[in-house]
């Protein structure tokens, strides 16, 4: 190791670079494939032996986000500026962190593209296509997005949308084998999530819990692809015996006469983590399907493994421990956010720990080797529990949380008091820094006459929206409310206002040390975090990259880029100069249409990766767009019934990609042109754009529920145009 951890020695080798002695000199050679050691276990367990390669998503097995590097710090911080950039050739959502391996950067986007670059000048060196049966934008419920690959020995490995885990040769980008990871394409699985290595075998889940997703991961040996074993989340159907001994464990807090045909969710479509000295993989777990516990498992019980973490041992699939953020999970409660793992001094004792902030609003500090609960305060103002209980481990469920038979105005949200943009956390400063949303919305009962599960919809069986009367009276026609009520039980509660922030916080003392507003009226503007060189890198939906002073939360330095920014920011060295690097490009989960504040917004979304120097120049900026006007709808007769028919179908499979509002991600219905109006039915029955992610519905919707669609469509454009 070439860094110590304590501040004194972090700000000795600060005075070491500013006299020119870099302290990881030894390990800035010039980068070469052919003599490069190989890529293995032993290799990225002793990451900080190179802090200039970045091997996982968060750089090291514990995936902290954080890098030792220093020669951008806050001296010098002030002339960073751009280094290259490269075009993506997508238009949607970008989450991955790149890695960086002797000088070579790889990493994903839209559905599961792979960019091989060279680190230093942004040359491609592969572009990885994969061959996507069948997949379609709408099968996936927050956008078409990746969150990464994974690197060991000579492979690159990345799950595309379709399910399909790729080993790709690392030097050339071709196929070395494929698994299909989706055991019942029936359901509407995705995945999004990066790959993991842990031990022998690359692990891989699933997204869908939003549909009929019954969660798994699954494992392959890393050189072969052959199948090894897969863990299920929650148990199947016990008319047929349980897949694994966890799964007669977890049949027992479940209602027999649970609703098995909607899968019940759990899927872990993000953060797994790898701990080689204990081999074990944590994988956190997702929210229930159908989200209210009511419907799902009647007669009660904690419903495992719903929003858990995980640890299995990576040769067996056996589970070593569980510890459940949320029993009973529904609210989407998922616990998939990113883990990091590290040492912690706590009442004297220096514990192997994991730290999760997952969406329910509280940062847990768990042993890791034995799953002791160690810490779990509230990140965020919590209104469903009061406290979790540490005793039990149990949260201390409120009033708030039962929506069943009557709204509620609950916090956090769907959205999470953090989601899949990971949180960093600093050795130096001790600090986790966590992109944080703090919002209070409506929950609503969508079916108190009964739940209907319909094959291929959003299944949620709940509604959660923000409590401005604009949203309410939009959102009403959904819900089996009128706007009025709901106001009313707004008004009651007297929700804080939406905020975002950027939150630095102490786990071991469980409170906040600093934070930073961000200043616009949209609730998904800052991106993933890296802590480098006693700084603190994040961007945002703006398009701007903020670098603040770790310790006090000082706003060091701002870059425009000109694109919106979700992802977490990295770094690497080539032959001894450091750099950052960040995909941007926005889209995800809830952000389906551009705020005006946006970059994506006023510049266009085309993806791109931009990555920084010392020295470096302005960054290149997107032009412009001009407003366009909306175009005025054709005349027509239907009735307000009609309309409203023909909303509801649109609000339980169309709106998630095709929101009503300017600039989305796919086309604004509100904009179609003279021929789409005319091969309207076609497109939505027949597949006509298939090509471009939009199937055909012809098994969900008849030709009636088109017309009422369709007339809903016309009543909304002609809104827009009167607006103009
Ligand atoms: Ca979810």
């Amino acid at each position: 190791m070439c860094f110590k951890k304590t501040g004194l020695l972090w700000l000795f080798a600060l005075g070491l670079l500013t006299l020119g002695i870099g302290g990881c000199a030894e390990t800035d050679a010039p980068p070469q494939e052919s003599g490069a050691p190989e890529l293995n276990l032993a290799r990225i367990s002793a990451a900080d032996a190179e802090p200039g390669n970045w091997f996982t998503t968060g750089r090291t097995f514990g995936e902290t986000h954080y890098s030792p590097l220093f020669q951008i710090n806050k001296d010098t911080v002030s002339s960073l500026g751009f280094a290259w950039d490269y075009a993506t050739g997508t238009t949607r959502g970008l989450e991955s962190t790149p890695i960086v391996v002797d000088g070579k950067m790889y990493t994903s986007g839209t559905w599961g593209r792979v960019y091989a670059l060279d680190a230093k000048t942004g040359e491609e060196l592969w572009y990885f296509e994969p061959p996507l049966d069948g997949q379609v934008a709408g099968d996936a419920c927050c956008d078409i997005v990746n969150r990464g690959v994974a690197l060991y020995g000579d492979l690159v490995y990345v799950a595309a949308l379709d399910g399909q885990l790729h080993a790709l040769e690392k030097a050339t980008g071709k196929i070395v084998w494929s698994q299909d990871t989706i055991v019942d394409h029936e359901r509407l699985y995705t995945s999004t999530g990066a790959p993991r290595i842990a031990g022998n075998v690359v692990i891989i889940g699933n997204g869908g819990a939003e549909f009929d997703a019954r969660g798994y991961v699954s494992a392959y040996d890393l050189k072969t692809g052959e199948f090894k074993w897969r863990f299920y989340i929650v148990p199947g159907d016990p008319k047929n015996p349980p897949e694994h001994p966890e799964m007669a464990e977890a049949l027992k807090t479940w209602d027999p006469n649970s609703r098995w045909d909607v899968g019940g969710g759990g899927t872990a479509w993000d953060s797994m983590v790898y701990d080689p000295d204990l081999n074990l993989i944590y994988v956190g777990t997702g929210n229930a399907a159908p989200y209210p516990a009511e419907v799902r498992s009647p007669a009660g019980g904690d419903n495992l493994y719903l929003s858990s973490i995980l640890a299995i041992n990576p040769d067996t699939g056996r589970l070593k421990w569980h510890y459940q953020t949320t029993p009973a999970d529904s609210w989407d409660f998922t616990a998939t956010q990113n883990m990091i793992l590290n040492d912690l001094e706590i009442e004297g004792r220096v514990r192997k720990v994991l730290m999760q902030a997952p969406k329910n609003g509280f940062f847990y500090v768990i042993d890791r080797e034995t799953g002791e609960l160690l810490s779990a305060k509230n990140y965020v103002p919590v209104t469903w529990a009061t406290h979790v209980d540490m005793n039990t481990g149990r949260p201390a469920v409120t009033q708030v949380s039962k929506y069943f038979s009557e709204p509620k105005v609950q916090a956090p949200t769907d959205v999470g008091g953090h989601n899949w943009k990971p949180m960093a956390y600093n050795r130096d400063t001790g600090l986790v820094y966590i992109p944080v949303t703090e919002l209070e919305w409506l929950r609503v009962n969508a079916y108190p006459d009964g739940y209907k599960y319909e094959k291929g919809m959003i299944n949620m069986g709940s509604w959660n929206f923000p409590t401005d009367d604009a949203t309410i009276e939009a959102y009403a026609s959904f819900t089996p409310y009128e706007a009025d009520y709901l106001k009313e039980i707004v008004r009651k509660a007297s929700p804080a206002p939406d905020r975002e922030l950027l939150r630095a916080w102490d786990p071991v003392k469980g409170e906040t040390v600093w934070e930073v507003v961000n200043d616009s009226q949209n609730a998904w503007d800052g991106g993933g975090i890296l802590t480098s060189g006693g700084l603190v890198f994040q961007g945002n939906s703006q398009g701007y990259l903020r670098v603040f002073e770790a310790s006090t939360g000082e706003l060091l330095k701002t870059i425009n880029v000109g694109t919106s920014i979700m992802a977490a920011p990295m770094t690497y060295t080539v032959g001894g100069e450091q750099y950052i690097a960040l995909m941007a490009g926005y889209g995800g989960s809830g952000a389906w249409s551009f705020p005006e504040s946006s970059a994506a917004y006023t510049r266009g979304n085309d993806g791109r990766i931009v990555v920084f120097k010392l020295g470096g120049g302005e960054v290149p900026l997107p032009s412009l767009l001009e407003i366009e006007l909306f175009p005025e709808p054709p005349e027509q007769d239907a009735s307000l019934d009609q309309i409203q028919r023909g909303g509801l179908k649109f609000a339980s499979r169309c709106a998630f990609c095709h929101a009503n509002s300017a600039r989305n991600l796919v086309p604004d219905l509100r904009r179609l042109t003279p021929e789409k109006h005319e091969l309207f039915e076609e497109i939505v029955l027949e597949g006509l754009l298939k090509q471009n992610g939009m199937p055909g519905f012809a098994e969900l919707f008849s030709k009636e529920d088109v017309a009422d669609m369709y007339a809903f469509i016309i009543s909304i454009s002609r809104e827009a145009y009167e607006a103009n």
